[in-house]
């Protein structure tokens, strides 16, 4: 889940990172109450989950309560990469001197947390990144000792003039890495990390995300989604435990196993087709979650057929054809059906899909033939 900023910050602040003070504010009216009670100049920050909110127009400074009201109603106006703004983030302003950039993540690759820190950073990073990656100091952390301090000032040294400005970074960067550790965070992340002109250490930006996988240890989370930010099909597959990710093409997929589902996605690809999704309604599949799995993809107006692709071992094949037939009996569907079956009882099957007058492919291969052939025939 990806947190937005003004969650991130409260996170930061509960790891005594230095955030300035701020609020969140839905209408024009609370951003100039929060400005008024700020005091001062204040920014104003989109609250969407996309990266590139100030080249956007997304976030403004102003001057006064009445330039607050104005500027949060042109940014509240806007539509930032596809997503409306319904919130803003109206915080006291920081002066700037130096902009840097500071971030953990998890360096897939290496199977460790890695830091990254940069003396260029705000708006640019990613420019950076690929004209000059050699800017930009890394640290794999170790996961018996975690980050230690002198680790953590090395990599600001080549960033600051003093050392004091170091060691306040260094802390910033300290508090960041428990904060990561003890959130189950995939990334952590402040750009810019500012040092203002008096030779203080701010951050004025958090991007968190964190781990879905460690949610039952997260109370807090669960109000922390927010509705808008997830799409329906979305939700439905977190709460019933699908794996589903929404892709760009126009054949649904419904497959037993990740591994499976990933070979399906290539297959279908390698023959000239467009997958709608991946999705793996697991290893053990009761009707239910076939019959959610189907809930899911027809909510994807862009699929013009649908494949299930079913190996059965401990799932069984009778009772994803029961789920089958059940979704179809409760809701008929508007696109065409495949089916590949084989394995765990795949002979009861057949004969229950048969009695529904279904046929099912023992064939992947066949199956993801078929399935592009239809998606096409409706296209047409
Ligand atoms: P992003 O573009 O979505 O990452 O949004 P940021 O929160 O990083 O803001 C973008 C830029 O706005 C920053 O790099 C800063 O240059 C500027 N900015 C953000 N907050 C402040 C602030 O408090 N004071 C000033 N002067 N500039 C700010
Ligand atoms: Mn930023």
């Amino acid at each position: 889940m990806n947190l937005h900023e003004y969650q991130g910050r409260e996170l930061f602040a509960r790891y005594g990172l230095p955030v300035l003070p701020g609020q969140v504010a839905g209408t024009p009216e609370e951003a100039r109450d929060i400005a008024t009670h700020l005091g001062g100049t204040v920014v104003i920050k989109a609250q969407v989950l996309v990266g590139g909110r100030g080249k956007a127009g997304g976030v403004k400074l102003a001057a006064s309560p009445g330039e607050a009201y104005e500027k949060a109603k042109a940014i509240l106006a806007l539509t930032i990469k596809g997503l409306p703004v319904t919130r803003v983030l109206v915080a006291q302003a920081a002066d700037i001197a130096r902009e840097l950039y500071c971030s953990i993540t998890l360096d897939r690759a290496k199977k460790l947390p890695l830091v990254m820190i940069s003396a260029e950073g705000g708006v640019e990073i990613e420019e950076v990144a690929r004209t000059a990656p050699e800017k930009i100091q890394r640290f794999h952390v170790p996961f018996l000792t975690g980050l230690l301090p002198f680790q953590a000032r090395a990599l600001f040294r080549p960033a600051l003039p003093d050392g004091k400005q170091v060691a306040q970074a260094a802390d910033v960067l300290l508090k960041l890495w428990r904060l990561y550790e003890d959130a189950d965070a995939s990334l952590a992340e402040i750009n810019p990390l500012v040092v203002t002109p008096g030779g203080e250490i701010k951050a004025l930006d958090a991007k968190v995300i964190v781990d879905d996988n460690a949610e039952y240890r997260h109370r807090e989370w669960a109000e922390w989604r927010n509705p808008e930010d997830e799409t329906p099909s979305a939700r439905l597959a977190r709460q019933k435990g699908l794996s589903y990710v929404k892709l760009d093409g126009d054949i649904g997929c419904v497959v037993n196993g990740a591994g499976l589902a990933m070979a399906t996605l290539d297959l279908i690809k390698h023959y000239g087709g467009e997958p709608a999704n991946f999705l793996d309604i697991g290893g053990s599949s009761s009707p239910e979650k076939v019959t959610t799995a189907l809930k899911i993809i027809t909510g994807d107006s862009n699929v013009r057929a649908i494949l299930f692709n079913i190996f059965g071992g401990i799932t069984r094949g009778d009772d994803v054809a029961r789920g089958i037939v059940q979704s179809l009996d409760a809701s008929p569907l508007s696109v065409p059906l495949v089916i590949r079956i084989t394995g765990t009882n795949e002979e009861q099957a057949r004969e229950i899909l048969a009695g529904r007058g279904l046929a099912a492919t023992t064939s992947m291969d066949e199956g993801v033939r078929t399935v592009i052939a239809r998606a096409q025939e409706v296209a047409a």
